[in-house]
């Protein structure tokens, strides 16, 4: 049964599809889905009462065939090697299809990070960072934040680093502005995750002001696609947190929800707005539903209770392989992780390169620049769907996996 499968098993399945459509080989297959490398730390933090916890900290290289390793870092819990491991390939399928000069990675801690002090959190990313230090480098491996790790996390990691190589800002992405990041990074996720959610609308007729949209978390990705979208004329009718929803069917203020949520941590209890589960808010009858805090939370057990026309995956892996064949078979039009998050990455490698430079871009450049890359992407995806008569994510997997089985051959890896 395919539900039984892990996330890493998962991100092979969608390959292996893939790679059928090119005839690879057993040995090239094992090359291209398997990780190059990965490595496990020991992480003992020093908390503020005095105690000594020890986490374990995961950096997992999955392929470096087209460039640089590029993949954030996450603290949670569930940041297991084997989430770490399946979140790295994404990212090596993800720089491929949007053609970014990067390879594939992920890293974690398994850690609640939520109780912890500032100080507590700062031990914690410098004792990480030297720990896989010897991994990093911005020729080799570039993190970026992922969920729970945001700029002032980067700043450390790209300090910690410094301290033994010298002021290196291209070390990591998705840093502060007063370090050498870019301007349109923080949305940068979000705003690419709109831009291809526009595109999907576009195609199915619909018009935007008659789309409501229902977004599942309300961190980097969520709060930024609710904005954008709110701006660009959608309807946001419904968005959670981890502590709940809230839903109004003529649409949210967003820009009030925002203050609201920066002054008590959740959108719990927004004035105006009836209270949601996170369970219900994917089942809501939307034009649009975006997915935008944690993985497999579409799976066999609710699948069958979605009834959103378009799917957009802003999180990495939100949909289960099986509960994907039901929602295709169903109809329902799936913009996939590789594509749908890929702003933010795109936007980290403009980052990357601002630094090499030497050179900061205005925003509009680099939210122009972000759009025409998330555009052209689509339209190739789509373009190859077409021909092929598959999905988007069998096309943008079969994309992604042709470009890095040219590269692995011209570099004689495979
Ligand atoms: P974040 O930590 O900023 O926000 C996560 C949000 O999800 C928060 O609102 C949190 O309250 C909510 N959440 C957590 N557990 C939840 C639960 N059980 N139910 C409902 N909501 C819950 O993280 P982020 O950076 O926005 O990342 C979100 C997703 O997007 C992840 O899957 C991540 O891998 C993916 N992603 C992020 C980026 C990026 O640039 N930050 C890029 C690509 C993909």
């Amino acid at each position: 049964m395919l539900e039984t499968m892990g996330p890493f098993e998962a991100v092979t399945h969608f390959f292996n599809r893939a790679a059928d459509l090119d005839n690879l080989s057993d040995s090239e297959r094992a090359v291209l889905a398997g990780t190059y490398r990965e490595l496990r730390v020991q992480i003992p933090v020093w908390r503020d009462d005095g105690r000594l916890d020890v986490f374990a900290g995961f950096r997992v290289q999955h392929n470096g065939a087209r460039g640089p390793y590029k993949g954030g870092i996450r603290y949670h819990p569930t940041a297991i090697l084997e989430e770490v491991r399946a979140l790295a390939a994404l990212m090596t399928w993800k720089t491929a299809v949007v053609d970014i000069p990067f390879g594939g990675a992920k890293g974690g801690i398994e850690v609640d990070p939520k109780p912890m002090s500032m100080g507590e959190l700062e031990r914690m990313t410098r004792t990480y960072t030297s720990q896989i230090g010897l991994l990093l480098g911005p020729n080799r491996d570039i993190p970026a934040p992922d969920v729970n790790t945001n700029a002032q996390t980067m700043a450390w990691i790209m300090d910690q680093y410094g301290r033994k190589y010298g002021h290196t800002p291209e070390i990591v992405t998705g840093k502060p502005i007063a370090l050498g990041g870019s301007y349109g990074r923080d949305a940068a996720t979000g705003r690419g995750a709109v831009i291809a959610m526009h595109e999907a609308v576009r195609e199915t007729g619909l018009a935007p002001d008659r789309c409501r949209i229902a977004i599942q978390g309300f961190g980097n990705v969520g709060s930024w696609a609710a904005q954008i979208a709110y701006e660009s004329g959608y309807r946001v009718v419904a968005v959670s947190d981890s502590q709940g929803g809230v839903y109004q069917e003529d649409g949210i203020d967003i820009p009030k929800l925002v203050g609201y949520q920066i002054e008590t941590s959740t959108v719990n209890g927004f004035p105006g707005t009836e209270p949601i589960s996170n369970e219900h808010l994917l089942e809501l009858p939307v034009e649009v539903l975006m997915p935008a805090a944690l993985g497999h939370v579409i799976n066999t057990a609710n699948v069958h209770r979605v009834r959103c026309r378009i799917l957009v995956e802003g999180a990495n892996y939100p949909v289960t392989p099986q509960a994907d064949q039901v929602l295709s078979d169903q109809g329902v039009l799936i913009v996939p992780d590789i594509l749908a998050n890929a702003g933010g990455v795109i936007v980290s490698y403009f980052e990357w390169t601002q630094n090499i430079q030497q050179f900061r871009w205005e925003e509009d450049l680099v939210n122009g620049r972000l759009t025409n890359r998330m555009v052209s992407a689509y339209r190739r995806i789509r373009a190859f769907a077409e021909a092929k008569g598959i999905s988007l994510r069998e096309a943008a997997y079969a994309i992604a996996v042709r470009s890095v089985s040219e590269a692995s051959h011209l570099r004689g890896y495979i």
